[in-house]
């Protein structure tokens, strides 16, 4: 099946220049339709990716994101990737919350080294209203530092985005992980509506929606479409979209999971490129054990948002000077804050 008859895509694959795209907010997709995009001709779906890429965005434009865990461990949810669940015996130490002053530091050597935007995650299921307290103080600190901010803190209760937004907060992540059908095959310790309601309530307090997901975890391609499906309608799809590569953890139950194809991962961003033109889709977790010639793919695919700085929440990442050469070599450069599509 070569050809897709919705009018998000009106492309015979034999022509592709003859491809046009819609890019309206209110497009949805059925996971179909997102197979058919993920089975094209390998050629003829970057070329798709690119097209609806140099629609939307400067091609050679990445934007930054600095990422920090400021509480770290002890979660008591059951994510079978995650090495910071209290229940796998990964080595992660169990951390109090960092201080003020110690994310203010990070955040200002972010700044220095070119992030635009600075990221917090928290290792709870949900934050009490004492962590909130306290994430306010730091966001609005991060904030007055001329950052983007963003928090990845577990599921909201209602109110709490509110707070949260007021604090200063311009994103939330929260990622889908995967396919609503595959979810309780990762997660069992909370369920995917949750995670679609707390998304909900980061819309209704009027802040950017980051949400993704991760591929490599046992799923299969349909799966991969679906999750891309769910991301795409939204309806508003999200500002920012982390597309993550397992990254296998002794001690967590996906640790031995089968392996994902680069080449089906290089798939998975151009699909998400072509159907949630206008968002961020970040090269997340799995970037240290890509190739230079595989991150170069992903960016030709439509990715335009990486994680940088020598670590994730607990997991290594390429260190800044590996990503300086790499951009040179590809003669990408940072994006400036407030050049993208944002609410
Ligand atoms: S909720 Fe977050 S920190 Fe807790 S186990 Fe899941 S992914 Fe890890």
């Amino acid at each position: 099946m070569n050809q897709l008859t919705s009018n998000k895509i009106n492309c015979d694959a034999t022509h592709p220049l003859d491809c046009t795209t819609v890019s309206s907010n209110s497009v949805s997709w059925t996971v179909v339709e997102i197979e058919m995009l993920l089975d094209l001709p390998f050629n003829d779906l970057i070329y798709r990716a690119q097209m609806v890429h140099r629609q939307h965005h400067d091609p050679n434009a990445i934007q930054l994101s600095t990422l920090i865990s400021v509480k770290t461990g002890g979660c008591p949810e059951d994510c079978g990737y995650c090495p910071q669940a209290a229940r796998y015996h990964t080595g992660i130490q169990n951390l109090d919350m960092l201080s003020l002053e110690e994310v203010v530091m990070t955040a200002k050597i972010a700044k220095e080294r070119g992030a635009s935007r600075f990221c917090m995650g928290a290792a709870w299921r949900g934050p009490k209203q004492r962590d909130i307290d306290k994430m306010t103080e730091i966001i609005s600190a991060v904030k007055a530092l001329g950052l983007q901010t963003c928090a990845t803190l577990g599921m909201l209760k209602s109110g709490q985005a509110e707070q949260l937004r007021e604090a200063g907060l311009d994103y939330y992540n929260h990622n889908l992980d995967t396919a609503s059908e595959f979810y309780d095959e990762i997660i069992k310790t909370h369920g995917y509506q949750d995670r679609l309601d707390t998304l909900q309530k980061v819309r209704g307090a009027g802040m950017n929606v980051c949400s993704g997901g991760i591929v490599g975890m046992g799923e299969t391609r349909q799966a991969r479409a679906g999750l891309i499906a769910q991301l795409a309608n939204l309806g508003p799809y999200p500002e920012s979209v982390p597309i993550n590569n397992l990254v296998q953890i002794v001690g967590t139950p996906l640790h031995g999971a089968e392996t994902l194809d680069p080449l089906e991962f290089v798939r998975t961003i151009a699909t998400a490129r072509i159907s949630m033109p206008k968002a961020m889709v970040r090269l997340s977790a799995g970037r240290q054990e890509m190739s230079e010639v595989l991150q170069a793919l992903c960016f030709l695919a439509g990715a335009n948002s990486i994680f940088y700085g020598d670590t994730l929440l607990t997991t290594d990442n390429p260190g800044v000077e590996q990503d300086k050469l790499l951009f040179r070599k590809l003669g990408l450069h940072a994006l400036q804050l407030g050049s993208e599509n944002v609410l």
